[in-house]
């Protein structure tokens, strides 16, 4: 059985950073608008999927753990999922 380390609490601050900037805006019930639920076993973030976009929240983790070396060493490729070569032109 493979364990995951557990997420240390300053990168866990980036992911509720990024949750919260992918909120649509609505009141929402399930998380208090906070755009997270909670946190798993491994201090990962519990995305709301009711009113954030996971799908985009998750590709910015993925991207921000690919340039935190520290985070790289952790968990090295447990977040690439799927590995395309996609030059979508959402950059900001
Ligand atoms: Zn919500």
């Amino acid at each position: 059985m493979e364990t995951t380390p557990r997420l240390p609490d300053e990168h866990l601050a980036k992911a509720k950073e990024l949750a919260a900037g992918q909120r649509s805006g609505k009141n929402c019930k399930l998380c208090y608008n906070r755009g997270y639920q909670g946190t798993d076993q491994n201090n990962m973030l519990v995305l709301c999927p009711k009113c954030v976009d996971t799908d985009t929240v998750g590709k910015q983790w993925r991207e921000y753990v690919r340039d935190t070396p520290a985070l790289t060493e952790m968990y090295g490729d447990y977040f690439d999922e799927d590995e395309e070569d996609t030059e979508d032109a959402d950059e900001s």
